[in-house]
């Protein structure tokens, strides 16, 4: 069992929340029902603030705001060199608050402060450099056509996207949405989840500090069936970017079906494999897995929740993973000993702790874990289990908490068949020397990203996405910078040229 640190001591100064209104139009205002939702400290179930609950009425001005701005404003057209600067300006405030926002996002979500301080928060402000940079590097095509004609593309922003987001990486994921569609011209409206909302509108706040024109940036809170829904609902939204569970997934795309055809990209939930062979280094491998699923107490949709170990080192494995699990310490996620803290809320340590009891009654062996821990927050164990099947729910399902199915196999086609037994398929991992079998298993894998001899290999220049229920569409790179783009053919005659 992973140990409690003592959670009664803050290791932080903790600031006085500055912005807790909806962001439209470049101003802090109230949702125009006038209420407000709580959002509440993992810790110890508190209250951290009020905020508002922005609805179906507060998406129509906010994405009347982002549509004036698209059709209107001067940040679609300006060129992408200015809005690069205004980009970058934007990465060095965050730069300038990383303190303070990494403690928003601990108190909110239960984040690692110090990860928050050394990679989160940081990562957002390098991601937002990343775009800026790309902002003017955005060309088109001359085509040689078969016919008398010139012709040309141009690639030109999408219009108004609404982001919806989930509340496992709040930060990140802000940005993962929000800098690639700034710098290609976009308009937007964010909504971040009901259970982190305090980090977005300090963005917001930061953005229009940076010179973000108004209208450009709206950040509604509320929840997802009403505010969410109010997003991809909406005919004047032309595009949802989403990131979430494949349920609402589903929900997003028949909006968008029912409305009016706007693009969706999503991106979804996971069931990872993670696969180790005979002649992998055990205790790599074993540290690995550990950060497979225990990484961010499991809230990670890539996490290595199907561990699939072979027959030869599969006895030594499995006592070293235990171990490890039991010396992790968990505990208050701003005492800089911590490995990881509580979940993020009451539903999600009861579904958690309620998938471990199914998978008891399933027949499954619990090796370690299994249980809260304290009295006080949303605590829970790593959580190992062996004499697991495909079949099971706790194999099937994302529990999106640190528990994870540890089976054996014996061959390199088992495995592949066996990692490829889920409708889920965003990210695969291998352990292994041999270099032909790391071919062929990444090749024969159905998963959007295979990291070889390494996992969470996450990389703002690498698409990331998924396939099968885990999604479509690609974060990262320069896909994702063209996902929040179309394009457009310019075809002119060419009369009586000698020359075609
Ligand atoms: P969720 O799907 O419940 O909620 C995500 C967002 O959607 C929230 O902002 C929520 O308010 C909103 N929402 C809920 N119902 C809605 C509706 N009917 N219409 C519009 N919006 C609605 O997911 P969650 O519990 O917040 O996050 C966990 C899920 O996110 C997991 O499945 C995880 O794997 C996934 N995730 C995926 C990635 C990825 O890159 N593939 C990254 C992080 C998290």
């Amino acid at each position: 069992m992973g140990s409690q640190s003592d959670s009664s001591t803050t290791f932080a100064k903790m600031p006085t929340i500055k912005f807790t209104k909806l962001f439209i139009d470049g101003e802090f205002v109230h949702a125009l029902s006038g209420k407000t939702f709580e959002t509440i400290d993992p810790r110890n179930g508190e209250v951290i603030a009020k905020v508002a609950k922005g609805d179906k009425e507060d998406v129509d001005l906010a994405v009347k705001a982002a549509r004036v701005a698209f059709d209107h404003g001067p940040w679609p057209r300006l060129p992408g060199s200015e809005r690069g600067k205004i980009i970058m300006k934007f990465a060095d405030l965050i730069d300038q608050n990383t303190e303070e926002l990494a403690i928003l996002d601990s108190l909110d979500a239960g984040k690692l402060l110090s990860e928050g301080k050394s990679m989160g928060i940081p990562g957002a402000a390098e991601l937002l450099r990343y775009y800026a940079g790309a902002a003017d590097k955005v060309h088109g095509q001359v085509l040689k056509m078969s016919s008398p004609l010139q012709a040309y593309t141009l690639l030109e922003p999408i219009g108004v996207v609404g982001h919806i987001i989930p509340w496992n990486f709040p930060t990140s994921l802000f940005f993962t949405k929000v800098s690639p569609a700034l710098a290609a011209g976009c308009t937007m409206v964010v909504k971040p989840a009901e259970q982190t909302p305090l980090s977005a509108l300090y963005y917001a706040h930061l953005a229009k500090l940076a010179g973000v024109p108004d209208g450009v940036l709206n950040v509604v809170t509320g929840f997802g069936h009403t505010a969410g829904a109010a997003i991809s609902h909406h005919m004047d939204v032309d595009m949802v970017s989403f990131t979430g569970s494949a349920e609402v997934g589903r929900e997003i795309m028949k909006a968008a079906a029912s409305s009016n055809l706007k693009h969706v990209s999503l991106e979804l939930g996971g069931k990872s494999p993670l696969i180790v062979f005979d002649d992998a280094d055990v205790d790599l491998a074993s540290d690995l897995a550990l950060l497979g699923f225990c990484f961010n107490k499991g809230e990670v949709c890539a996490a290595s929740t199907r561990l699939y170990v072979q027959e030869g080192i599969y006895d030594e494995f499995e006592k070293k993973l235990v171990e490890k699990a039991k010396a992790l310490v968990i505990g208050d996620p701003f005492d800089p000993q911590v490995r990881y803290g509580p979940q993020v809320d009451k539903v999600q340590f009861d579904k958690i702790l309620s998938y471990i009891e199914h998978g008891k009654r399933e027949g499954a062996t619990l090796l370690t874990g299994g249980k809260p821990i304290g009295e006080k927050g949303y605590y829970i164990e790593p959580t190992i289990f062996t004499n697991v099947k495909e079949d099971m729910m706790i194999v099937k399902d994302e529990i999106f908490g640190p528990v994870v199915g540890l089976m054996k196999f014996k061959t390199v086609e088992e495995a592949i068949q066996r990692a490829n037994d889920s409708k889920y398929g965003l990210a695969a991992g291998i352990m292994t020397k041999d270099l032909n079998v790391a071919n062929t298993v990444s090749r024969s894998v159905r998963a959007g990203s295979v990291w070889i001899n390494c996992y969470f290999a996450i990389d703002k220049d690498c698409p990331f996405g998924g396939y099968k229920m885990s999604g479509f569409g690609r974060d990262f790179g320069l896909d994702a910078l063209h996902k929040y783009m179309q394009l457009k053919s310019v075809v002119t005659p060419i009369y009586n040229s000698p020359w075609l």
